[in-house]
Formats: C-alpha cells, structure tokens, sequence
C-alpha cells in the first residue's frame, strides 16, 4: 500500500474507532447534579407532595425514582459526615469523617473537619483554607476523574466550606462557598491561587446585597421573616449567614451561582459527564431555630421547591434534560421542636450541654482524685477528652470512665472510641450504627447515646442520634436512566454513588459498600451485561409501588 493510501485508510479507522467510543459513551449523560438539601428530613417530600409545582420536587416524586425509605445507618448524623457519606459511598468507619469539629490532641484544640492549615483562603476573606485531607478515601468526582483521564469536571458549591469540600473530593476542579460575614464566595489555595474571574465578576457585582432587606411572606401574605440588618447576640451586626442564610433568599442566592458556574465552567458541553453537587444550607440553618414542623419550615419547602424548578428549567435549556441525571438526598434529618414534642406528651426535652459538661468533668475529678477538664467539648452526644488530664490512664479506661459519668448525667448509654476500634459492639441494628460511627481520627472520644427527642441546646432542635427523625432523608434520581416510581423497600444514602458509579460505567468510590437500586433501572440499563434470570428475580423483589 502506497503511504498516501494508508494514511488515508489510518484515518478512516481512526475515525470508525471514535465513533464507535463516541456512540458507546452518548448513553451516560453530559451532566450529572447532585442536590444535598441539608437537614431536609425525608418525610417533607411526602408531607407536602399536593402542594409543590410541575418542575421542582415533582420532577423526582412524578417523573423520577424516588426512595421513600432511605435512612443513614450511623449515628453520628451531622453535616460533613452527611456528605462524605452520601459522595464516598461508606459511612464515617470508611471515610473518617465523625463530626463537624474533633478536638486534635497535637495542636491541642478543636479542629473542623476541613480545616487545613497548608492551605489559605482564596478570595474576599483571610484564614486558613480547607481541603479535604481528613477523608480516608475518595469520592464519586474522583473515580470520574480517573475513569476519564481527568476530562471529566467536578465542582462543589454550599454556604458552608465542609459541604463544598468533601463532595468535590481529591481531585475536585474547584469547591466554593461563602464569607459567612459578606456572603461573597471564596475557595481554598487547595484549588488555586485565584478566584477565577467569573467568581470575581460575580462577587464585585455585589449579587449578595439584593437579598438584604427583603420580607418573606408565605402564599397567603403573613410575614414569616425578613433580611432587615440587625444584630446578632454579640451585640455586633448579623452576618449574611446568619440573617439571609435562614432564609429562602439564600437558596436563591446559591442556585444563581450555581447557574453561572454551569455557564462559565461550561459543563456539560465536554468530551466526559461531569459533575456538580450542590449543598443547600439555608434549610439547616433555620430548622434548628423553629424546628421541622413550623409554618416556616413548610415555606421553606414550598419555595426551595419553586427555586429547584427555575434551576431545573435552566439546565433543561442550557445542556438539556435528556443530557442530565439529578439526584437529591440530605446530610441528615432533625428532631421535633422539644417544646412542640411536649405538647403531645413525647419524652422531648432541651437540655444544656454546657452543663452537662460541667457535671461530667465534676464527676470525674472525683472519681480521679484530680480537679481537671477530662471532657475538653461536649459536642451533644459526643464527648471529646483531654488525653493529657488523663496522664497515667489508658485510653479505654479513660474512656470508660468519662463515659460512666456520661450516665450519670442521663445518657441512656455510650461507646467508647477504643470499644468501636475493636467492633465491640452487640450484634443489633444498633450496635451496627455505632459500628458505622467510628473513626480513627481525633483524639479519644466517647459517643453518647441519648434518649430519643432529647436534644443538647437550650433553645431550638438539633441533630446528631441514630433515630430515624434525624436519619431519615429522601433518595431520588431523575433521567433517561430511571424507571419512575416510588420504591418503599430499604434504601441507603450509599446507595446514592454506587447506583451512579454502576450506570455510569465507572468503579465506585474505594470504600464504597452502597448497593447498586437495579429496581429503579430502565430495562436496557438493568438488563445490561446481567443474565436474564437475575434481574426477573431482583425486579420480582422491589416492585415500584407508586404513582408514576
Ligand atoms: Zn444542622
């Protein structure tokens, strides 16, 4: 064959070649979104189903997969261990995320689970930066990284750094989230050194000031709240966390970035799928203050709901919706309102971890013959412990003792961190949370286990227990992947990674042990390299058993 000729045929093949790849790849979509809504309890979407729009919730509850019975099996259910979990696939004993905040026995004081000091802040702020060095494996970003030679773009936005950071995971194009005072948004050295200039525009432009001074009313017109400035319980001006992030104007806020992000990082329009999480905070921030079951709440749901389906619409004309897969979950649910719960009669109370704090330090001085703070933080219900107070004392036993004197003070139990590191747990549903709970980071610790509707602030409600108020989230996925239904059999927010890995045709994350929801599957993807006779069997298991 004459050189000209080869050439020409090399080419053709080379062609034929990236067709094929090019075909094989159009069945996994441009885009993949995951919406975290944090401290949204999976009963809401079930509570107020009549009353959302066409395009928002009701894209997942009519259109969509949607599991109604997914619950986190850990006990520790906060914020960054809610996301690490819901993008590793693996609960805290696989990712190492226990709490927001751990005390580091080596620098002597609380760190956050982010916090890194070789890092700085990026932006219209100073400090130190985060990363996600503290994960102990990677997340559903990463594995898209690698399986795409990196082509594929992961990004991560939350008011707060921990629900940006640990989704975007290792390898993450970029993390951003806000100065809590200003409300601009910034990232972390561990992405780069400057914010890009789209990031830079949009802070200059001053997007955060129209949401100040702005009242909140509900569909009948009663005022629920307002974005007035005032000042916090320092005596000094509220931040914009504080007074917009408690509000519906700060997930408005969050989903116009997040537009503008899929329009100047251009997702969805390269060679592979990429990826955008977006954390919701404002949900959280609020909740804690009137509790899951206020007429604020419930118009929190009702708008969030009416601004998912404005961002919904953008995406379906910007990249298209046969080319996007959504998934939404929480980090974690919330208790009733103590003072609500009481009402009915439950067992509700609020206590003062501050003082408890007090009584347990108190007991052990006695106990140890040695006045000391042998609990340095009672993050309600975990106890973090002075090692150095404890001089002489092995861990287990300085944990046993701290945790005795955690009954004394109404616990209705306890682990210790030494008793979780050997599985020594009993053999229940349970034990097996607390299994889930352990990590090998921080110093020692002591989780306490609480009596349900009990919450450790004096005001509000709180989360952090492994009853079902607190564990209960949606799982809901919509896309041409997804068979539409409500499936009500056992689902799991680890689920959520390895059900996405698997269609996506990649390996899920290291540690991921989530099972893959074949039932929620369309028969091509179900039935895709799998035998007949298996999957009749798993569909016979989960049937959808709702409305389409
Ligand atoms: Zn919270």
């Amino acid at each position: 064959m004459r050189p000209f000729r080869f050439l020409i045929a090399a080419i053709f093949l080379m062609s034929a070649v990236s067709t094929a790849l090019g075909s094989a790849y159009n069945a996994r979509p441009k885009l993949v979104v995951i919406i975290v809504i944090d401290q949204f309890r999976g009963d809401y979407l079930e509570r107020y189903r009549d009353q959302f729009s066409d395009g928002g919730f009701r894209l997942f509850l009519d259109r969509g997969a949607y599991f109604s019975n997914c619950n986190y099996d850990y006990a520790n259910t906060r914020t960054a261990p809610g996301h690490a979990t819901l993008l590793t696939g693996t609960y805290t004993s696989g990712h190492g995320i226990v709490a927001n905040e751990w005390w580091d026995p080596e620098k002597k004081k609380l760190v956050t689970s982010v916090e890194d000091d070789a890092t700085k802040l990026v932006g219209p702020a100073a400090g130190i930066g985060a990363s996600p060095h503290n994960l102990m494996t990677d997340t559903l970003g990463d594995e898209l990284k690698l399986a795409t030679n990196a082509k594929a773009r992961v990004f991560a936005v939350s008011l707060k750094d921990r629900a940006a950071v640990l989704p975007a995971g290792f390898g993450g194009d970029g993390a951003y989230w806000i100065d809590p005072k200003s409300g601009a948004w910034i990232t972390s050295t561990y992405y780069r050194s400057e914010l890009p200039d789209w990031v830079r525009n949009f802070n200059e432009s001053h997007r955060a000031e129209k949401y100040w001074n702005r009242e909140w009313k509900d569909s009948d017109g009663k005022l629920l709240g307002s974005t007035a400035p005032r000042n916090g319980a320092d005596g000094h001006p509220a931040s914009f966390y504080e007074v917009v992030g408690s509000t519906p104007f700060a997930n408005d806020y969050q989903l116009e970035f997040a537009k503008e992000l899929v329009l100047y990082e251009k997702l969805g329009t390269g060679a592979a799928t990429d990826l955008l999480v977006v954390s919701l905070s404002a949900n959280d921030i609020l909740g804690h203050q009137v509790g899951p079951d206020s007429p604020q709440m419930h118009s929190m749901a009702l708008e969030l709901d009416r601004s998912l389906a404005e961002f919904f619409n953008f995406l379906g004309h910007q990249i298209g919706m046969a080319n996007v897969w959504l998934a939404l979950s929480a980090d974690h649910g919330v208790s009733p309102l103590p003072e609500f719960a009481r009402t009915l009669r439950l067992p509700a109370a609020n206590l003062d971890a501050r003082s408890l704090h007090d009584q347990i330090n108190a007991s052990l001085s006695k106990k140890l013959g040695e006045k000391a703070d042998y609990v340095v933080d009672l993050d309600y219900p975990m106890a973090w412990l002075n090692e150095k107070a404890f001089a002489g004392h092995k861990e287990a036993d300085a944990e046993n003792d701290a945790g005795e004197a955690m009954l004394q003070v109404g616990f209705a139990g306890y682990f210790t961190k030494a008793r979780l590191a050997h599985g020594d747990v009993p053999p229940t549903e349970m034990g097996l949370r607390y299994a889930h709970s352990y990590s090998p980071e921080g110093g020692w610790y002591v989780i306490g286990i609480p009596k349900p509707f009990q919450v450790g602030i004096t005001k509000g409600t709180d989360h952090a227990t492994p009853f079902s108020y607190d564990t209960h989230v949606p799982l809901a996925f919509y896309g041409l992947a997804f068979q539409t239904g409500i499936y009500r059999n056992h689902a799991e927010p680890i689920d959520l990674v390895a059900t996405l890995a698997s269609l996506l045709g990649i390996n899920a994350p290291a540690q991921a042990t989530g099972r893959v929801l074949t039932e929620a599957l369309t028969p091509q993807r179900h039935s895709a390299g799998e035998p007949p006779a298996q999957h009749s069997t798993e569909r016979g298991a989960a049937q959808p058993g709702g409305t389409p």
